[in-house]
């Protein structure tokens, strides 16, 4: 896994120096900068910024609120000696995610990172309904009319594909390249077989298909019920 990015704004030396040290024990790619203007230059390359509330240039609330503006999933994470529970609802506010008062336990601080860090990767959907198809992808499982289908590997995957774009027309060539491998060079009888064998599982008609539309020329649709 890539390193995560951090950066950290904080114009105390001692504080920037110690937290620079301890973040990069802890794996984490870490930069520096002691200036709002520096900070609204660079966060854009990080993961995760820890920013002081009491910066000399700008306030960090107006830092928080101009990178919420342009990124409103990075997460921030507030520095600040300012205790007053006012304070704490201006940062949240302002669009910090967390807010860890100086001093603080770098223990602690490091608890709050790697929780802000986990969040910040798309979860996956614990289920996806489509008309009377349901599929859950953690399990690999998928049911129609409450009635669970017994799907091999790749029918599952194109399922699922079709399922997340329901609605909509997706050619054979993106099925190809996501389904299978974005390398295919080969036939793409592969998929027609694939796609027979799911429409049978499926109890859709051969002639009349009612759950994957055939679209000549183009591809294939799955429709929402
Ligand atoms: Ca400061």
């Amino acid at each position: 896994m890539a390193e995560e990015r951090i950066l950290i704004v904080e114009d105390d030396d001692t504080i920037a120096t110690n937290l620079i040290r301890a973040l990069g024990n802890h794996g984490y790619a870490v930069a520096r900068v002691s200036t709002a203007v520096d900070a609204l230059k660079r966060f854009d390359d990080f993961d995760l910024v820890v920013l002081d509330l009491g910066l000399p240039d700008l306030d960090g609330l107006e830092v928080c609120r101009r990178i919420r503006a342009v990124d409103p999933l990075l997460p921030v994470v507030m520095l600040t000696a300012r205790q007053a529970e006012i304070d704490i609802v201006m940062g949240l506010d302002a669009g910090a995610v967390d807010y860890v008062s100086k001093p603080f336990r770098l223990a602690e601080l490091l608890a709050r990172l790697r929780v802000q860090l986990r969040r910040t990767e798309p979860a996956a959907p614990s289920r996806i309904d489509v008309g009377d198809l349901s599929i859950d992808p953690g399990a690999r499982r998928a049911w129609r009319a409450g009635e669970e289908l017994d799907l091999r590997t790749k029918e599952f995957d194109l399922l699922m594909f079709l399922a997340n774009e329901a609605g909509t027309a997706v050619t054979r060539e993106r099925i190809m390249s996501e389904v299978w491998d974005e390398h295919w060079f080969g036939s793409t009888k592969t998929l027609d077989v694939h796609l027979a064998s799911l429409r049978r599982k499926l109890g859709d008609a051969a002639g009349e298909p009612s759950v994957i539309t055939t679209l000549r020329g183009v591809g294939y649709r799955l429709e929402c019920g």
